[in-house]
């Protein structure tokens, strides 16, 4: 493809993109095709000769589209949200235009001072404090992959530091302390390190935070047996049903555990603390007294696409010292003299994609002010979420619903209320096969607390207006009310 065939064919990328999204809302949320459809229409081998550069992107509206399960709908409110925007695409294109791996300083100077600078003004948006900032040369941000990537990123850096503060440890004697609650990334980074996970259970009435007094307990009788915990990965807003650890307490056990590392993991809530009114609801104090890292992903609800991963960390030598690859083919003059930041020591990979830029575009472009609006827009949507669900007896709620997260279920109506837990669970799940039935409409995800059966219904796509949720509630509800039914007449 030479520039001229390219400027026609990227004229075309974007008309078809704006089509895409102007269409989006009449598409099926949730891709309609069975499984192997695809395998079972493409050759089994790239084809010999090339071919006509139309034909290829033609197949990407016919095969690829059907395919895709459309995240950026309107009635998506599965898993979490990931919001995009336009800017963020386009930083996606420049950043593919200028395509390097960007693993020095001098590799692609604009690429590391970018993230620097992206990353100072994240922490600030965030409220985190200047220990964070990449401007106080001790600690400082970098955009990883994902928050997994992240999570394995600490776990090494805590690691190292826990060996050179105690010489004497065995690794084998190393414990990751996670949650029932903690996102898969803890058991990952401990299948990926060969080190033990343990997961400290919480409870309900604790709207399943993790607590002090549980962290205390379970320390003392490890340490006492000869285990090393060596790094707590807590959560703000964990992806089942958003709890919120209980930093503080967490914090003030750790205290007299100094070479323990404090991990806080908000990869989905995290970018709420953009609005100083949640700052306090995320706890944002305790993680700037005492958390040695934090994560929260802009490719969530942060409006950049995947991926943007933000990490930050209050002392970078630990990062570096754990990570340091610097053959002498990767020496610069800049590094030697200690005057740069070289991210490939900071992260897993070598090669790192430019993804500052696309963070750039969307802070300059929504600002601050548009940024919070964001926030706040999938905030009040859940509020009148959350009074559907309280104006329904025939449903309610099962935590306290956060920030933009409602966790709710069928009620067990009186008349069956023998069947306790196993027949409220298993009405619930009669209630999530219908609505997956109908899941060219709307798709939400199901969650165990514990032992109870529950929907999530996660707000913050870019386009989910007031209208799209009342549509979804008349859905949730009609299903709901079939279901309890279907129970009477049995
Ligand atoms: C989504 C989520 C993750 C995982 O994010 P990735 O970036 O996909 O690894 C981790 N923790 C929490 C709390 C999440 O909500």
């Amino acid at each position: 493809m030479d520039i001229e065939a390219f400027r026609k064919a990227g004229y075309q990328a974007i008309d078809r993109i704006c089509d895409y999204y102007a269409t989006m809302q009449d598409r099926p949320v949730v891709s309609q095709v069975q499984p192997g459809y695809l395998l079972e229409t493409l050759p089994e081998s790239a084809p010999e000769h090339g071919e006509k550069f139309e034909e290829i992107a033609d197949d990407f509206q016919k095969l690829i589209l059907p395919g895709i399960t459309h995240w950026q709908h309107p009635n998506f409110y599965a898993y979490f949200p990931t919001a995009n925007s336009f800017e963020g695409l386009l930083g996606d294109l420049y950043s593919s235009s200028v395509a390097n791996p960007t693993f020095s300083w001098l590799a692609s100077p604009a690429c590391t001072e970018l993230e620097q600078v992206v990353m100072d003004w994240s922490a600030k948006l965030f409220g985190l404090g200047d220990r964070f900032l990449c401007k106080s040369k001790v600690g400082g941000g970098v955009i990883q992959t994902t928050a997994s990537e992240g999570a394995v990123v600490v776990c090494v850096a805590a690691r190292a530091r826990y060996m050179k503060m105690n010489p004497s440890a065995k690794l084998e004697d190393l414990v990751i302390y996670t949650t029932t609650q903690t996102h898969s990334l803890g058991t990952k980074a401990g299948l990926i390190l060969g080190l033990d996970v343990r997961a400290l259970e919480v409870k309900a009435e604790d709207e399943y935070a993790l607590r002090g007094s549980t962290l205390k307990e379970v320390l003392e009788a490890d340490l006492a047996r000869g285990k090393r915990p060596f790094v707590v990965l807590a959560t703000v807003g964990t992806t089942s049903s958003g709890a919120i650890d209980e930093l503080e307490e967490i914090g003030e056990v750790l205290r007299d555990h100094p070479s323990i590392w404090y991990h806080v993991d908000s990869a989905w809530a995290g970018v709420a603390f953009a609005c100083p009114e949640f700052r306090s609801v995320g706890k944002l104090d305790a993680i700037n007294k005492y958390a040695d890292s934090f994560c929260t992903n802009f490719h969530k609800w942060g409006l950049v696409n995947f991926d943007a991963s933000a990490l930050w960390v209050t002392d970078r030598t630990y990062l570096t010292d754990a990570l340091d690859v610097t053959p002498e083919f990767l020496r610069t003059k800049q590094h030697d003299a200690g005057l740069v930041v070289d991210y490939r020591n900071w992260h897993l990979g070598l090669g790192r994609r430019f993804r500052s830029l696309k963070v750039w575009f969307v802070l300059r472009s929504y600002g601050v002010e548009g940024f919070q609006k964001h926030i706040r827009k999938g905030i009040e949507a859940n509020k009148h979420f959350v009074a559907l669900v309280k104006k329904s007896p025939e449903f309610e709620l099962v935590t306290t619903p956060i920030l933009a997260l409602t966790v709710f279920r069928l009620a067990l109506p009186t008349s069956a209320a023998d069947g306790g837990l196993p027949a409220v669970n298993d009405l619930n799940r009669k209630l999530y096969a219908r609505l997956m039935e109908h899941s060219d409409k709307l798709y939400l995800t199901q969650t165990m607390l514990n032992d109870v059966f529950c929907l999530r219904f996660a707000i913050g796509a870019q386009r989910t207006e007031v209208a799209h949720i009342d549509q979804a509630w008349k859905l949730v509800k009609a299903n709901g009310q079939a279901v309890l039914q279907e129970l009477e007449r049995n």
